[in-house]
């Protein structure tokens, strides 16, 4: 860690932000929630300066719907559901994943796509629903798994599938007009794939300058401190704190593996509701792999449990202290709503390090 760079960036942020009314930052996605508790560089911001978080975390933005259709799939008989470990512990209305798995049901936690799939080939006498979640980071996996199993005509693997689009969906809520966040800190990893450039429309519509960063303290800081010097000078335009990894344009391979399977359709998002476009579809050719029509899966409207209030965190317009369930009723060994599951979610984060 280079600690002169750091204290140098972290000096002239204090000095941008001296000459500024107070400023509001979300990060989007999770991996920086943590990393910024987890570095300790939240705490070095100037008190002008906020933090919140944005709907980035995969668990925290599946709706409660989802949850159910999950762990009714979990209690038939002649499915086994293969999922990330996260998921498994998201109360649903009637108890969770972790507890249909208790009671028998087949639940395996899986560390990819790929892995499902092979579950599904060792196991042919059981249908293996893979719960296909996550940002453009975890979908060009879940593209790949399923054009192998189309080749290798796999007949019992299925995805409940709920990848999202982060850009149509910052859009959308921008577009709401009660999100007062004055620059956006982008997440590296889902840049990785989109590209810088995917940012543009936000900075075209609304001015709101976008920085790409990493997930070392270094280049978070960097990437704050760019969003505040164009606060300070008026400006809005996307940036690259990242350029070592993230390009304009992205993966293209990437792209084209979820342009092959997936096609741009309307998403559920906890709390918040049906986004258009920010979700992925399976097109045609891949549709005998959706488990809702293969396996008559229904999916139920989306709700909150009564009292949470991880819509609102996941759109930044509360901290999860402000939450009256967060650390009492709600706590990571007894979590209420996803937020403070899952290993990305803000109220777990907040939880650990920012109590
Ligand atoms: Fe939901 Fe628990 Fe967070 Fe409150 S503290 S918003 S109940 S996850």
């Amino acid at each position: 860690m280079d600690r002169q760079a750091i204290d140098r960036t972290v000096g002239r942020l204090s000095d941008l932000c001296a000459g500024l009314g107070p400023l509001q930052i979300m990060e989007i996605c999770g991996t920086h929630t943590v990393s910024l508790f987890r570095s300790g560089v939240k705490s070095l911001m100037p008190r002008s300066l906020r933090l919140v978080s944005g709907p980035g975390c995969p668990v925290c933005v599946t709706s409660q719907g989802y949850i159910d259709a999950a762990c009714d799939l979990a209690d038939r008989d002649d499915v086994t559901i293969c999922t990330y470990g996260d998921m498994v512990r998201v109360p649903g209305r009637h108890g969770s994943l972790e507890h249909r798995r208790g009671r028998g049901a087949r639940v395996v936690v899986v560390y990819s796509a790929r892995d499902a799939l092979q579950y599904a080939k060792a196991h042919p006498q059981t249908n293996v629903v893979f719960l296909a979640v996550g940002f453009e980071t975890t979908t060009p996996p879940t593209a790949a798994t399923l054009i192998e199993a189309r080749r290798e005509e796999v007949g019992n693997f299925y995805v409940l599938a709920a990848h999202k689009r982060v850009v149509p969906a910052i859009m959308a809520l921008l577009a709401g007009g009660d999100m007062p966040i004055d620059g956006f800190l982008c997440p590296g990893h889902v840049s990785v794939i989109i590209g810088a450039a995917a940012y543009e429309p936000i900075v075209a519509a609304y001015r709101k300058p976008c920085v790409v960063a990493g997930f070392e303290p270094l280049s978070m800081l960097q990437g704050i401190a760019a969003i505040v010097e164009q606060a300070a000078a008026g400006e809005a335009r996307v940036d690259n704190a990242y350029s070592a990894v993230v390009t304009g344009e992205g993966n293209a391979r990437a792209r084209a593996l979820i342009d092959e399977v997936f096609q741009p359709g309307p998403a559920v998002w906890r709390a918040i509701g049906t986004i258009d476009d920010s979700g992925l579809v399976l097109r045609d050719a891949y549709a005998r792999f959706d488990a809702v029509t293969a396996l008559d899966v229904a999916l139920g409207a989306d709700y909150e449990p009564p009292g949470c209030r991880c819509g609102q965190v996941i759109q930044g317009k509360v901290l999860p202290t402000e939450c009256p369930l967060f650390g009492k009723a709600c706590t990571p060994a007894a979590p209420i709503g996803p937020c403070m599951v899952s290993s990305e979610g803000v109220c777990a984060a907040w939880y650990k390090y920012g109590r």
